[in-house]
């Protein structure tokens, strides 16, 4: 019995037969909520259907790996038929790393007057935009903390500066919690905030400091950003201004596996609710909680404790859960090569940017690190072809004069 298997007919996929028996799923109070089974929800998930919470619970816990992860590279094949992996070559700048919102995962945050406080300034940006160029960048990943002192006229007068010398470079920039922080100092409104940035040279806005989407965790963690609401509030507007965006999870800290997929749930109706001609949400990008010397892991002892299948269920469960999202982007950068490229097999279409510049995420000790060759070798040791995108997706041509980066740090 154990063995048996039968073909679905309409995906030609096969199901063990295991798969089919119904089971009782408990989930509050030991309290039945309904009878599913896995036979039932893969096809419902290979029908771009949305996947209940308790429905997407039930696949992450009981579902065999492999399963999963064969449903979520299904999925992954009708999203992104060309069957290439995309890749990206931008530069994360830091505006400042002044911030009152101390986030307790946070390692790069000095508090305002602190020695090692700065603000960047035009010679700076100057000297890295080139190397970007160089080294065959087309964008800036700018974003910082939350200075208390800078609000709109500064990041308007600093994305226009920069657009003026640099007018082909694109400006991925800040994110909800600093718009929402913004918008708080200036006692304005997130559309016009959006649409003064957008005006001075925004070209996307990252899916930044979503952490996980639940105000019980946002107060444990980073009680000094905007809560959910807010920050799924800012991405609806981004949208219907015509803005694009991305969203992100990061996931292994104090949440529970319930809060993971109403953070899910929440992306997607943000998504449902986009204009048609929007663009919306381009990818969704999971990634682990970096523990090192952060204070969650020194005053609470939080430590990130996924191991790479919860990594690969996360990654599986997020193309499934997002039927409405078309790109999902393996965290090489935190989760190390090996356990992205078998990403690439259970529902992840992009590796991301091989960044250029990181020192938020680094500094809680992702260690990892690509150059424009060497991510191109992962990919196609994955069994992939690479190819290079901008951050709209749309393919680029790898640069004729290109350096290579050298990694020494
Ligand atoms: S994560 Fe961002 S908002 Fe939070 S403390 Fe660090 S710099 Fe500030």
């Amino acid at each position: 019995m154990a063995n048996a298997s039968f073909l679905c007919m309409k995906h030609r996929f096969v199901v063990p037969l295991a798969t089919i028996v119904p089971r009782k799923v408990f989930i509050k109070d030991r309290k039945i909520i309904y009878t599913m089974n896995l036979a039932t929800l893969y096809k419902k998930a290979m029908d771009f259907e949305f996947l209940s919470l308790e429905e997407g619970m039930f696949l992450f816990q009981q579902a065999p790996l492999t399963e999963l992860m064969y449903v979520a590279n299904e999925l992954r094949k009708k999203q992104v038929p060309h069957g290439k992996v995309t890749w990206q070559i931008d530069r994360n700048v830091n505006t400042t790393n002044v911030c009152i919102a101390n986030c307790k995962f946070c390692n790069f945050y000095r508090i305002p007057g602190h020695a090692e406080a700065y603000i960047t300034d035009m010679p700076t940006y100057r000297k890295k935009i080139e190397e970007t160029i160089r080294w065959g960048g087309d964008q800036l990943l700018l974003q910082g903390g939350h200075h208390p002192e800078l609000g709109l006229q500064f990041y308007a007068d600093t994305f226009r500066q920069i657009k003026k010398e640099f007018p082909n470079i694109k400006l991925h920039t800040l994110g909800p919690p600093e718009v929402a922080h913004i918008t708080k100092l200036e006692k304005s409104t997130h559309k016009e905030v959006l649409v003064a940035l957008k005006e001075a040279g925004m070209d996307s806005l990252p899916g930044a400091g979503a952490e996980i989407l639940v105000d019980r965790v946002r107060r444990l963690i980073s009680k000094g950003k905007c809560g959910a609401q807010e920050w799924l509030d800012i991405m609806h507007e981004a949208h219907k201004l015509n803005i694009t965006t991305s969203a992100t999870m990061m996931f292994g800290h104090v949440e529970t596996l319930e809060e993971r997929f109403e953070h899910l749930i929440k992306i997607r109706e943000v998504q449902s609710r986009k204009p048609a001609d929007a663009k919306g949400f381009l990818a969704f990008i999971p990634w682990t909680f970096q523990d090192v010397d952060t204070l969650l892991a020194r005053i609470r002892g939080v430590h990130n404790l996924t191991t790479p299948e919860e990594y690969l269920r996360m990654i599986a469960i997020s193309r499934i859960m997002l039927p409405n999202i078309k790109n999902i982007q393996a965290s090489w950068l935190t989760v190390g090569k090996q356990t992205a490229q078998l990403a690439l097999h259970g529902g992840a279409n992009d590796f991301g940017s091989i960044m250029l510049e990181e020192n938020v995420v680094s500094a809680a000790g992702a260690p990892h690190r690509f150059t424009y060759k060497s991510i191109q070798a992962a990919i196609r040791e994955a069994g992939f072809e690479p190819q290079l995108r901008n951050q709209q997706y749309e393919w680029r041509e790898i640069p004729q004069l290109i350096e290579e980066q050298v990694v020494d740090y």
